[in-house]
């Protein structure tokens, strides 16, 4: 396996500048994670980092939260061997599984997504799991921004860790230096 950061910074995925994150803070580094998913060849190398990593553990299904964890539970789930479905947003921007999707007591599960940032989606797609009765093997994840600052309660693995800078916009050293904001 290639360097990892390597890798991301090959597809495009690491940007560099002023950025407002979805939280509201600003950052000089912003990953916009379509540019690994465009990218088949990176795709499926990160994602048969997760599955090695859980390979041997009796997953019977991957799961992951619309949009991004669509398409990284579907070729985790095709490197495993195993079934895949999906968690989309619902009427009031929450999360659920749709289309049939359902689980039975005890079934073995792995969810995956794509930057962890807060944790938020995967959060919710474990509380669906968990309410289910599904047993939850781990979390599986492309980038961890927080480099292990969320815990899941669960095992956790992440292709890659970052320790990404934010700031509070008022108190932003890029903004001190004049630098224009994208906000993302
Ligand atoms: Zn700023």
């Amino acid at each position: 396996m290639q360097d990892i950061d390597a890798l991301l910074r090959s597809t495009g995925a690491v940007l560099e500048g002023h950025f407002r994150l979805a939280s509201g803070r600003h950052s000089g580094i912003y990953i916009e994670k379509f540019r690994i998913m465009e990218n088949p060849d990176a795709t499926t190398a990160l994602c048969g980092m997760i599955a090695d990593h859980y390979r041997g553990q009796g997953v019977t299904t991957v799961v992951g939260p619309a949009m991004g964890g669509v398409i990284l539970a579907f070729e985790t789930a095709r490197l495993l061997g195993v079934q895949n479905v999906f968690a989309e947003k619902d009427a009031d921007g929450g999360l659920m599984f749709d289309r049939g999707f359902g689980f039975t007591p005890g079934q073995p599960v792995l969810v995956v997504d794509d930057v962890l940032t807060t944790g938020g989606s995967v959060k919710q797609v474990l509380s669906l799991v968990q309410a289910a009765g599904a047993k939850v093997v781990g979390v599986g994840m492309l980038i961890d921004r927080t480099s292990g600052g969320v815990d899941f309660g669960v095992p956790f693995y992440a292709c890659h860790n970052m320790n990404i800078e934010s700031y509070a916009p008022d108190d932003c050293p890029l903004c001190r230096q004049g630098l224009p904001l994208v906000v993302t």
